[in-house]
């Protein structure tokens, strides 16, 4: 039922993808088709009918492969996996036996064998833990669609055949159909359903349009046609905006695009202080996806690869192959950068679906990241294996998380030393030179950061542990949230004394928790020894502009007098203050 849309409605749902559109809704059908279960008689219509569903899906494999072609640009060039990965579920040797056994056992017409087998995909991946792998129902779904369509003879209203300046509203989009979106007509886009990592959210990302998700009710409430202001930041929707709002949002578009372009624009400039300190800005990575918006955003390098991601998406571990593929795709693209990649680090609150961790009353310390690793051998091993083979085709690093004592160092080089004296003897090649470095996120590394820069090329601070480890708060409970201060002096001493002993030894500190892309800390993390920073991509051109008005002298100064502070209070309050008067434009 749509509602009468009085001035300046406003609807909230998820923002996915920042900024601002402001045209006309236009409401595309992409509710799913229902298919009605229809008994066949003879024999014969079972085996015909088996073939319709075999020809239905060669047909959506073609529909693909025009999509495809098409989709060209080169902002969605990384992303034709996607409709890679739509041909592969269309060739799903499960959903195919699946369907062709209900037509023939249950004598049911294609459509309707199909939509069983879909409802049991549907069941299978609504208890998925894991919200990335949850969020892949999206992309079944569309599939079947896609097939259900065929077999029905139901066209679709493609997206190329929209009028200008049009925000899309659906129930669902699929990335098929993100994939045809123009953005000369397309300004912005609002669904029912969806989440942060659905690959609709991503590509949109990726293609710079507004975006946002999981509204439940807006094709229901959002008439055809009306003015709508999409706000991608805020994850709201204005229908009838009045001409207040109207010119509100203008001039907050208009910002936002100045920035965006001006943010870009600084991406090739050196990441350099005033008093000449080349600073490393890299970025943290999750997925592949995530390298093409890096580099845009002036990355030199990954400082942080998250290997435990591409561990989380499936049912069983990746084989050393797929990890030496994906590993090797950072490099190529990063190169000549470099890529720090660091081992599996899961438990505590990283929960990878179908690596068997055993329930503990206290995860964030318990079977954790090197721990596992150094317990779990074997694929240990095979990371190792994938990781080092990876390091001919670029500036590859290895690092290991949540080092607590030397031991456990020498530990992971014993190990290192076999997997090498392993490709050795099977003349695969590697960079016998790869720097070995650890993240420092315990206390206890902290506290023998010296004799720790002793064993390791680099270090690299994980303060999002680090502060969790240092502050006893539980990172991901909300009730101490309020005690997670990156800024209490004991943190404050902790980064100290990890900078010094790296000093001591000759290494670099690279810092890679939240911390670095915070441009507030940039001066005193400088003046506190850091060398490196790695962040979200988007918070580099941020941070770059602090370095380039920087001194690291003046950083040096502010840090001891941020060290004499005593409450966490007293240092923001002190900082922030400083900042906004060494650095007017940048606050
Ligand atoms: C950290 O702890 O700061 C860090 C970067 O690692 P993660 O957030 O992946 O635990
Ligand atoms: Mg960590």
């Amino acid at each position: 039922m749509k509602i009468n849309i009085s001035p300046d409605t406003i609807l909230v749902g998820i923002g996915v993808s920042s900024g601002i559109g402001i045209g006309q809704s236009h409401l595309l059908n992409r509710s799913r088709v229902v298919a009605i279960e229809r008994r066949l008689q003879s024999e014969e219509d079972v085996e015909a009918e088996v073939k319709t569903f075999l020809a239905a899906i060669a047909h959506s494999k073609d529909q693909l492969d025009v999509i495809k072609d098409r989709a060209d640009s080169s902002a969605l060039a990384d992303h034709l996996y996607i409709i890679d990965t739509h041909k592969l579920i269309l060739e799903d040797q499960m959903l195919i036996d699946e369907t062709i056994g209900w037509i023939r056992q249950e004598r049911l017409n294609a459509e309707g064998a199909l939509q069983r087998t879909l409802n049991k995909f549907n069941e299978v991946f609504a208890g998925i833990q894991d919200e990335y792998l949850r969020e892949r129902r999206s992309d079944v779904a569309s599939v079947g669609d896609r097939v259900l369509r065929s077999l029905l003879g139901i066209t679709q209203q493609a997206l190329t055949d929209i009028d200008g300046n049009a925000v899309v509203v659906a129930h669902d989009l699929s990335p098929a159909d993100t994939m045809q979106i123009d953005k000369q007509k397309i300004v912005g886009f609002v669904t029912d359903v969806g989440g942060r990592t659905s690959h609709t959210a991503i590509l949109a990302r990726s293609l710079g349009i507004p975006a946002v998700v999981g509204l439940e009710t807006a094709t229901s409430l959002i008439p055809a046609n009306v003015p709508i202001i999409i706000d991608g930041d805020e994850g709201t929707i204005i229908l009838n905006p009045s001409q207040e709002t109207f010119r509100e949002y203008l001039d907050k578009k208009q910002q936002f695009d100045y920035c965006e372009q001006q943010l870009k624009d600084s991406a090739n400039l050196a990441a350099k202080t005033r008093d000449g300190r080349q600073v490393a800005l890299r970025a943290n990575i999750e997925l592949l996806d995530e390298l093409g918006p890096a580099l845009e955003y002036g990355a030199e390098g990954c400082g942080l690869v998250r290997s435990e991601f591409l561990f989380m998406n499936r049912s069983l571990p990746p084989d050393e192959e797929e990890q030496f593929t994906f590993y090797r795709e950072i490099a190529i693209r990063m190169a000549p950068h470099p890529v720090t990649i660091r081992t599996l680090d899961v438990g505590g609150d990283k929960f990878v679906a179908d690596i068997c961790l055993q329930d503990e009353i206290n995860p964030a310390m318990g079977l954790r990241a090197i721990r596992f690793s150094l317990k779990e051998q074997l694929l240990f091993k095979t990371q190792l294996k994938a990781i080092l083979r990876a390091s001919t085709f670029g500036d590859v690093r290895l690092m290991f998380p949540m080092i607590s004592g030397v031991a456990e160092v020498r530990q992971c080089r014993q190990l290192l030393n076999e997997v090498q004296a392993e490709l050795d003897a099977k003349r695969i090649a590697y960079d016998p030179q790869m720097p070995v470095g650890i993240m420092i996120e315990t206390p206890a590394a902290a506290f023998i950061a010296e004799l720790l820069a002793k064993e390791v090329d680099f270090f690299s601070i994980g303060t999002n542990d680090l502060i969790q480890y240092c502050l006893a708060i539980d990172r991901s409970n909300e009730h101490v949230a309020y005690l997670y201060q990156p800024l209490h002096p004991a943190v404050l001493r902790a980064i100290k004394a990890i900078c010094d002993g790296a000093a001591k030894a000759n290494i670099s500190v690279a810092m890679c928790g939240e911390m670095a892309g915070d441009p507030v800390y940039t001066l005193a993390l400088l003046g506190l020894g850091v060398t490196e920073f790695s962040m979200n991509a988007t918070s580099i051109p941020r941070v770059k502009r602090i370095v380039r008005l920087a001194k690291v002298r003046d950083g040096r100064r502010l840090s001891r007098l941020i060290l004499k502070l005593t409450t966490a209070t007293e240092v923001a309050d002190f900082l922030d203050n400083e900042m906004r008067i060494r650095f007017p434009t940048a606050f």
